[in-house]
């Protein structure tokens, strides 16, 4: 069997590993990048993304954002609670940037990324399943299959950007998994109202609704029990759309159409550590967030880029990568920000849906107290934006 060797084996072509594989590509550094799907034409996953406008910067870097056929900024968010007192809005001016982020379809960052791959020659093979890892102080080795085919590869740093599949085999690394027992609908929706640039997120005492400025309408991410889900996706559109409108309340007007309905069933998947002898975890395969805050793919941006980064570094300055010095400042670096988006998400998801009446008046009284305070939104949106450095 003829084996490969690679400076950097990247398994996991979703958004997060295909940033890493052109961020490299563009650098110099040479890598192969297995993806197990991977055909855009056949990706439909329908979920927007919220950019943050500092993963705006890195996707210019990329050359990926000016192939995005459809970008609607987000120019205000506002934020409120249900059946209570008390609501926050943040402006692009109070965070000090030209726009709080963006809206995009995830299909079509998955696309504008492919075709970036396609255009600068990066080494990506699809329908490649990676089914063992071994490791030993020097190198890593994979076994993955191909059209029918067993195939091997060597490399002297592994990527994990597989959701968190793999890790399991590679030894010192340990998930913890918290599950919400909740999904999230996600549908275009068109109402009365006609969208400019105002993102909603409002909390339930079942779970987060968030209204994403998108095209002409908007982006919905409801977030419903577990035991709700199947009934709310499998409504008719009036009576969903009525459901969706109790829900939220009148600030949109009517509730006009609503588009395919897709549920995602939610759950915070960490690794602890994200890293091991020749080996990284980014994006999902580090942690896996809930959608409340749009936090997820921007937080795997970050970890692509810092990743990046120490690669280069590491090779300029001992010829060598996947030393566990370089290992660990990654790790290092990319500690503060991840925990930070952990507890972030994870207080969100959790607060509001409390039925003890003391803490949804904290809850309010928190929206009012942030709403009047410059300097403190300010530090919280451009923590949203940029990450835990702000
Ligand atoms: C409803 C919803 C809304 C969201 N909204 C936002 C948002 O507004 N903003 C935001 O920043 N984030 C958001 N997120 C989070 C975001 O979607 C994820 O963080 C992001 O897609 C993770 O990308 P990834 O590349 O790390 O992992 P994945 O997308 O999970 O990709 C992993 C890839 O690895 C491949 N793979 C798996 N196993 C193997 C194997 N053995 N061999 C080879 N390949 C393999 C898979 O085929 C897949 O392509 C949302 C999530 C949900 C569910």
């Amino acid at each position: 069997m003829v084996v490969d060797h690679f400076d950097v084996i990247i398994v996991g072509g979703g958004p997060v590993g295909m940033a890493l594989a052109i961020s490299l590509h563009e650098r110099g550094i040479p890598s192969l990048l297995l993806e197990a799907q991977g055909v855009p034409e056949q990706v439909k996953d329908p979920r927007p993304l919220a950019l943050s406008f500092g993963s705006h910067l890195i996707l210019q870097k990329l050359g990926v954002w000016s192939a995005l056929p459809q970008i609607t900024p987000i120019t205000t968010i506002h934020i409120s609670n249900r059946s209570h007192f008390g609501r926050t809005v943040l402006t692009s001016k109070d965070a000090g940037v030209p726009t709080l982020g963006y809206v995009v379809n995830y299909h079509d960052l998955y696309r504008a990324m492919h075709q970036q791959m396609h255009i600068h020659s990066v080494n990506y093979r699809v329908g490649a399943t990676v089914t063992t890892i071994k490791i030993d102080a020097k190198q890593a080795q994979i076994e993955y299959q191909q059209a029918g085919e067993n195939k091997q590869a060597i490399t002297r740093l592994l990527v994990l950007a597989d959701g968190g599949r793999l890790a399991t085999q590679i030894e010192g690394i340990n998930y913890h998994t918290h599950t919400y027992h909740q999904w999230a609908i996600v549908a275009n929706i068109k109402t009365s109202a006609t969208q400019s640039g105002l993102a909603y997120e409002r909390f339930t005492s079942e779970g987060p609704i968030a209204l994403l400025p998108s095209g002409d309408g908007f982006a919905l991410v409801w977030t419903v029990p577990f035991s709700s889900a199947e009934a709310i996706l499998s409504l008719d559109d009036s009576t969903f759309l009525a459901q969706l409108h109790h829900h939220f309340g009148d600030r949109l007007g009517k509730f006009m159409s609503t588009g395919k309905r897709s549920g995602f069933p939610l759950v915070l998947k960490y690794a602890s550590p994200t890293i091991a002898c020749r080996t990284a975890l980014v994006g999902n395969a580090a942690q896996t967030l809930h959608p409340v805050a749009g936090q997820g793919f921007n937080l795997g941006l970050r970890d692509a880029w810092e990743l990046t980064h120490e690669i280069i570094q590491s090779s300029a300055l001992t010829s060598e990568i996947g030393l566990s010095r370089m290992l660990k400042a990654y790790a290092n670096k990319r500690q503060i920000d991840r925990d930070a988006g952990k507890l972030f998400t994870h207080s969100l998801a959790r607060i509001f849906i409390t039925d003890l009446p003391l803490l949804q008046t904290f809850c309010g009284m928190g929206l009012s107290v942030l709403d009047s305070l410059p300097p403190i939104k300010r530090f919280v949106a451009r923590r949203m934006i940029f990450g835990a450095r702000g």
